[in-house]
């Protein structure tokens, strides 16, 4: 057992100024405290704060954190009060014992949420002071080191809160050597076989290997040396049983077939000299390919920094390597702890108390907070053992507030998390202050500011841009809605219309009543469902006036010059380009049919000046007083309507394969302007059966003519055949297609 002053001495080597009086007066009066206490073991009790202090030491923290060790477990077990402790040790370490006190009382129980859901008052609580949360796990780990002395049942339920929430939060702390121990000691009393077996092989392999590992560390070291990384130290090691025993369930591999047992550190004085020592080792020996990992130009979240990469070295082993240096190793050693010892930065030296502003400090911080944020205490027991931060982004909001994300997220991702209004109304961002794209990824750290706009739909592309679940959801939603109201707004103009040719005036009050009649569940999807032509006007207005007489509606002639109207049976009116066919193209009835889908039944429709032809990408746009036009989407027109997503009414060519109709597009010819060339064109266009309409001279230049002809054909094919035989015409000089 640690004697008083061997305690002193211990952290006097790292921290000459430490405070002695504090250490004396915590050992004496946690000794007095636990006075003839035993252990499980027999030993007596004050053996265990005495070790939790030692492990403390090891990882070098101040003397305030080292008294908090050794009277850990004084409110809990003895009579001692936090009043008392505050009197003679001061408020502050009065409040880390409290809440040491209240971590143990957590009644641990096996049912997992309630598991998850202490985890999470622990981590809160260690939010308040990191420095309790490294007692704690000091704690954890000479509980687990003296196991073996608990009953049977004890044993596996601490081993298995261990595994499952102390060693990943070590790994999250940064704390390796921690967490690997943590790990061993568990799996030992969580599968002990398994324990045993790769236990035994492990020693079997290091009794066949003697001295390997020795060798390859001498050989390793002299071509290090031999380079001039005079000061390079190098280190071996057999892999830890749990690591062995997690690779061959991982990868279903048997020990024999585990090539890489072995791991060798390679330590070295700056970064440069990492990468050169990178280079010497790459040089000499084969690289197992897809191992590489550079944690120096991209650390982990923990600070975690390191080169590691894959070799078959000396004596043909797969040998694992991490290159560092040696403020990087305490770091991966000592984790969030080694910040203790450094000011921020590479080579400081003197001794700085953990730090409320060290960047793993702050980590863990907005760590802690974003888990405490979340909803399920599964899930979030889930994400402790999958360690899903790797994975994660931290991101804040200009109020600080944090925001995790999975990697990948864009700032629609971000506002999402936020509030699905804010997500729902995001225009912009601002990153770190400066406008950025949409689709930028966040990164670590990130202040994300959105910029809102009042009315806003999101658009349904978004859905390919963002990664997270909830965003996806709502903007799926509120695309749907958006295309719900577009309908009804179709569909509530339609009705107003049909009505009023019936002399009737049209409002949602006179739809209530019969809705059944019509099978609709509310007014709203009623008037959606005559927006998207699922169901007629006409029957709406017959089942609101059963008693009305269905008149023909009169021909309405067409003014458009070159574009021809027609009337269907029921009263709609459309338009389509074109001279008026007569029975010589199909008989009267074969207009009857409009050619476009997604319209309602008595919509006016017609085309956009420049046309558009079967196989285009259409829309339909609402204009005021003109009804509907539709455009191919290339038409930049409709960049006028970006912001009225309401007049946007999806579309589809429905074309009567039976009676075939043509369409218009507008192509533009730049010819080279000499005798022939009109008869050309007007020729190749008539080989190809298609019509001109008409056709302009746009512009004239002195050697060039610009045309502008309007041309029907069947489809896109058509059209397309048509611009390609163009092109190749000696006298045409540019052919394109038009959409304005
Ligand atoms: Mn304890």
């Amino acid at each position: 057992m640690m004697r008083q002053y061997e305690l002193v001495e211990r952290v006097q080597k790292y921290k000459p100024d430490a405070n002695e009086a504090l250490l004396n007066k915590a050992y004496v009066y946690a000794m007095q405290k636990h006075g003839k206490q035993t252990r499980a073991s027999g030993d007596p009790y004050i053996s265990h704060p005495l070790e939790v202090a030692a492990i403390l030491t090891e990882m070098r923290l101040d003397e305030s954190t080292i008294a908090v060790a050794l009277l850990h477990d004084t409110i809990e077990d003895t009579t001692a009060t936090r009043a008392e402790i505050d009197e003679l040790f001061g408020e502050d370490i009065g409040r880390l014992v409290e809440g040491l006190t209240k971590l143990k009382k957590l009644d641990l129980v096996s049912k997992k949420a309630k598991q998850a859901e202490n985890l999470r008052k622990l981590l809160l609580a260690i939010s308040d002071d990191v420095r309790v949360l490294l007692v704690k796990l000091a704690d954890r780990l000479h509980n687990m080191r003296t196991l073996e002395h608990m009953r049977d049942d004890k044993r596996a339920r601490i081993s298995e809160e261990t595994m499952e929430i102390y060693a990943p939060l070590a790994g999250r702390m940064g704390m390796q050597d921690m967490r690997d121990e943590l790990e061993d000691l568990s799996f030992r009393y969580i599968n002990p076989e398994a324990y045993e077996t790769v236990t035994q092989r492990l020693a079997e392999l290091s009794q066949r290997n003697e001295g390997l590992i020795k060798k390859i560390e001498d050989e390793l070291r002299e071509l290090l040396v031999a380079n001039g990384l005079l000061n390079a130290s190098v280190k071996g090691r057999q892999k830890q049983p749990y690591s062995v025993f997690r690779k061959m369930q991982s990868k279903s591999l048997s020990f024999e077939q585990l090539s890489d047992v072995y791991g060798f550190r390679l330590i070295v004085d700056d970064v440069p000299a990492c990468y050169r020592a990178l280079g010497i080792v790459h040089t000499r020996w084969r690289v197992v390919p897809g191992r590489f990992k550079d944690y120096i130009s991209t650390p982990k979240q923990n600070d975690y920094r390191s080169i590691h990469t894959t070799i078959v070295g000396p004596s043909r082993q797969r040998i694992e390597l991490q290159i560092r240096t040696r403020r990087m190793h305490e770091i991966a050693e000592y984790g969030i702890a080694a910040h203790a010892l450094y000011k921020d930065g590479e080579g400081g030296g003197d001794g700085e108390l953990l730090s409320r502003e060290s960047n793993a400090y702050s980590w863990l911080r907005h760590t802690i907070e974003a888990l405490a944020e979340g909803d399920s205490p599964e899930e979030f027991l889930e994400h402790t053992k999958l360690e899903l931060f790797q994975d994660q982004v931290f991101c804040f909001t200009p109020k600080g507030k944090l925001i995790a994300l999975p990697r990948g997220a864009t700032p629609i991702d971000f506002a999402y998390a936020v509030h699905t209004n804010i997500g729902d109304t995001t225009v912009g961002a601002k990153i770190n202050g400066s406008i950025m794209p949409l689709v930028t990824r966040l990164s670590n750290g990130d202040e994300v500011e959105i910029i809102r706009s009042g009315v806003q739909v999101p658009p349904a592309a978004w859905e390919e841009i963002v990664v997270t679940g909830k965003a996806r959801a709502a903007i799926r939603r509120a695309t749907r809605m958006a295309i719900r109201k577009q309908y009804a707004g179709l569909g509530h103009r339609i009705l107003e219309r049909t009505f009023e040719r019936a002399g009737k005036i049209f409002s949602r009050d006179t739809l209530r009543p019969v809705l059944h009649r019509l099978g609709q569940r509310d007014v709203e999807d009623a008037i959606a469902a005559v927006g998207r032509g699922e169901m007629s006007s006409i029957d709406v207005l017959r089942a609101v006036y059963p008693d009305y007489q269905d008149e023909r509606v009169t021909v309405k002639p067409s003014t458009d010059e070159g574009w021809f109207a027609m009337n269907s049976a029921n009263g709609m009116v459309f338009k389509i380009p074109g001279k008026p066919r007569g029975k010589d193209e199909g008989g009267a009835d074969a207009q009857d049919r409009l050619p476009i889908r997604g319209l309602g039944n008595n919509a006016e429709v017609h085309f956009s000046p420049a046309g558009a032809v079967p196989g285009d990408r259409i829309v339909g746009i609402m204009e005021d007083g003109k009804g509907i036009t539709i455009y191919p989407i290339q038409a930049s027109t409709l960049q006028k309507f970006d912001d009225e997503p309401e007049r946007w009414i999806d579309v589809r060519w429905d074309l009567d394969e039976a009676n075939k109709s043509r369409f218009m597009a507008r192509i533009l010819i730049n010819a080279i302007n000499e005798p022939g060339t009109l008869a050309t064109v007007a020729q190749t266009v008539a080989r190809l059966d298609i019509n001109i309409r008409t056709l302009s001279m746009v512009r004239v230049a002195a050697d060039f003519t610009e045309m502008a002809i309007d041309v029907e054909v069947w489809d896109l094919r058509q059209l397309n055949q048509l611009i390609v035989e163009m092109k190749e015409l000696d006298c045409i000089s540019t052919v394109k297609r038009v959409y304005d």
